[in-house]
């Protein structure tokens, strides 16, 4: 292992979903029969991570097209408040998309791994087991199917075909100060990102967590390939994080709640996760 580098840490804020019942939040009716009544918006994020000598992406989201496409399959409440392309937010961050090298997929999920060709000079970066789930006999059954995107995974496949795809096999180093950690559960190859901050190590802990609630509780989403990892996987997190407080979940709105701007133009768009959190 090299000598730990120290990073800034974003969270770029692209989609909303208002209109949600938290009772969406987690798989036991137990858990949710308390809050069928209470409303939790649904926050969508790409992260970034940079230094003086490195700047990377984690995930891509997705894109307006996408957003069409999931409302006809989703129905009429299905109605998201799409802010900006994660490339969009990249740019108001001061950073060239076109420039980016490289990109840590979390996962092959639509709101994870579309608009890639918006970042025709990356290298992606994604577990093994995630490509071969992605494509594999698990997607005969519907249920774990639908938050795939055919499309995205054959971009992906054909990245891999041009040279732009470098696979993960469990826990790696990825950079001094980056590590990536396979946290099944949510899909067979979920991966989290280990970053070293001023503040110490924090987790982007992507689905493997969706909101602080469901780590908190070690109570497991809906969107689910395997319960006994996910449980698994959120003590794992809890290992890899300086404290709870260093875990950031993957859709929590609480986030933008709970972390500054880096200016007030920014305001609503990105948080900074590198500085404590002031909520
Ligand atoms: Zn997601």
């Amino acid at each position: 292992m090299s000598d730990p580098e120290v990073y800034e840490v974003y969270a770029i804020h692209y989609c909303t979903r208002g209109n949600r019942p938290k009772s969406e939040t987690f798989l036991s009716p137990v858990l949710s029969a308390d809050v069928h009544e209470v409303a939790q918006d649904i926050t969508y994020y790409v992260w970034l991570i940079t230094n003086e000598n490195r700047t990377i992406l984690v995930d891509t989201g997705f894109d307006r097209d996408e957003l069409e496409r999931r409302k006809a399959l989703m129905g009429g409440g299905w109605q998201p408040d799409y802010r900006r392309s994660p490339a969009e937010g990249v740019a108001m961050l001061g950073f060239d998309p076109k420039r980016i090298e490289d990109v840590i997929v979390t996962h092959l999920h639509y709101d994870h791994a579309g608009t890639t060709h918006d970042f025709p000079e990356a290298t992606f970066h994604l577990q093994e087991l995630e490509m071969s789930y992605a494509t594999g006999p698990h997607m005969c059954h519907g249920q774990l199917r639908f938050p795939y995107t055919v499309d995205f995974v054959v971009d992906m496949v054909r990245h891999l075909s041009r040279g732009r795809v470098r696979f993960v096999s469990g826990d790696a180093e990825f950079a001094p100060g980056i590590s990536l950690h396979l946290v099944s559960g949510h899909t067979m190859g979920m991966q989290s990102v280990r970053v070293l901050t001023e503040r110490g190590w924090i987790v982007l802990a992507s689905d493997a967590s969706h909101f602080y609630d469901n780590i908190e509780a070690m109570a497991p989403f809906p969107i689910v390939f395997n319960v006994g990892d996910m449980l698994d996987s959120f003590q794992k997190l809890r290992r890899l994080a300086d404290s709870p407080e260093h875990i950031i979940p993957g859709h929590d709105p609480l986030v933008l709640a709970r972390y500054p701007a880096p200016s007030a133009a920014l305001d609503g768009a990105v948080v900074r996760l590198d500085v404590a959190p002031t909520a």
